[in-house]
């Protein structure tokens, strides 16, 4: 039987393994953590207080006749096929790694120092629970949302963050004594032009301040004023930023497999990496050009299972990001590699698709809602919408 070595057990990893069939595979995921993580729920954190629990056991969410191993690997050797964690190896036929992304504050002085009194809400629960603190205990003055770079998790996840972070001071009456600024290393608020012309105008019309071609240089904590390389400053009472994106830390054999920012080059229809015919990389964790997010995670996972399984399937670039623009509604941002960005209005039915999401995850990573989403896809298929929204 195949052996099929899967290394990390979240969105992509899971629906991988529950995809295949333990008769014809013997599959093992391998993961540092015990549990799996709800990402998407710590805007929720965030910016409104949510309680919700987001985890589960991964035991839980693997089906019957799956094997699961909690430990960290180190070291990968695709020369040699092993999979080396602190005290074991375990070799494989074939290999995918599904390990995600992790943030790094290292890379411009004075972020830590921030993102460890304010929090953000790209790393974990606990920053997240610090951004709905230092909300709380914000009575005005200079509030700031920006993206150190331009690779993070969830393209439409930082203004969300503005959006809802408006929303919050609005509610709470602060509204005439604040300003909102989002930065972007991009040339305009969203980085796709088409939903940007559905953003920007929204953004506008609830005084949120757009500061584009800001790539974050340094941070100075005694003036309290964040640079950029481009030589624009902007002074913060509240700073809440996203940190860098970059691959997990484990050892690679050949090293040239990673980029420089560690994520891991793969092809972006098969997922194979580059030079190997057996080890694949899906979701966060590779270097293909499409938005790193649970959708592209799954979509990956479901062509990659079809393609052990012999059969010659191709990963379309498809995207499908929900995207929260406060006040209870929503909108997606929907592409491909072949199909632009639709220009898709907000709605309250889009919102309450996001949250729907959240109460069926758990089950989604099983494939219980598999024909759900088969159905979804078809009827949001970008080509049809880049027909009816111009
Ligand atoms: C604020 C925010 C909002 C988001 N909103 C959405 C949304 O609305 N829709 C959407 O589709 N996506 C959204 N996302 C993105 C989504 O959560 C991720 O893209 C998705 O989880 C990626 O899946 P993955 O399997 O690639 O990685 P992950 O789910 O991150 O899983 C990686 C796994 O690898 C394990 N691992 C890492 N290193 C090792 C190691 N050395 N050894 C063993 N195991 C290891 C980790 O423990 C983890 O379990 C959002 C993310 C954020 C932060």
């Amino acid at each position: 039987m195949e052996k099929i070595v899967i290394v990390g057990g979240g969105a992509g990893g899971l629906i991988l393994a529950n995809s295949l069939d333990p008769k014809k595979f013997d599959i093992t995921v391998i993961d540092k953590s015990p549990i799996t993580i709800f990402q998407p729920a710590y805007l929720y954190i965030a910016f409104k207080g949510a309680h919700a629990n987001i985890t589960k056991p991964i035991r839980s969410i693997l089906k019957k006749g799956r094997k699961f191993i909690e430990e960290e690997v180190i070291k990968i050797d695709l020369e040699e096929r092993k999979v080396y964690t602190k005290n074991n190896s375990y070799s494989y036929d074939k290999l995918v790694i599904a390990t995600g992304t992790i943030t790094d504050t290292s890379k411009m002085k004075g972020l830590k120092e921030i993102n460890d009194q304010f929090g953000d809400y790209h790393t974990n629960i606990e920053n997240a629970q610090k951004v709905w603190k230092s909300l709380n205990n914000f009575k005005g003055g200079s509030l700031i949302i920006g993206m150190s770079s331009p690779i993070c998790k969830c393209p439409p996840s930082p203004l969300e963050g503005a959006f809802l972070a408006e929303e919050f001071i609005n509610k709470k009456g602060l509204k005439n004594k604040s300003k909102i600024t989002f930065f972007t290393p991009y040339p305009r608020a969203y980085p796709s032009e088409p939903i940007n012309e559905v953003i920007e105008p929204l953004l506008k019309s609830r005084n949120i301040n757009i500061m584009t071609f800001f790539d974050l240089d340094y941070i100075d904590t005694e003036k309290k004023t964040i640079y950029s390389i481009e030589g624009d400053e902007i002074s913060y009472d509240l700073p809440i930023i996203i940190p860098p994106c970059v691959g997990v830390n484990i050892e690679y054999n050949p090293s040239n497999v990673l980029d420089e920012d560690r994520f891991i080059k793969a092809d972006k229809y098969t997922m194979q990496i580059n030079g190997f015919d057996d080890a694949y990389a899906i979701g966060d964790a590779t270097n293909i050009a499409t938005a790193k997010s649970g959708v592209t995670a799954h979509l990956e996972a479901k062509v990659l299972a079809n393609r052990l399984n012999g059969i010659d399937d191709k990963f379309n670039g498809r995207t499908n990001c929900p995207f929260d623009v406060g006040y209870g509604k929503g909108t997606f941002v929907i592409g491909s590699y072949t199909q632009p960005v639709v220009k898709y209005p907000p709605t309250r039915i889009k919102h309450m698709m996001k949250k729907v999401m959240q109460l069926i995850y758990w089950q989604s990573l099983k494939g219980t809602f598999d024909f759900a989403f088969d159905i979804f896809f078809k009827m949001t298929d970008p080509e049809k919408l880049n027909k009816k929204y111009k």
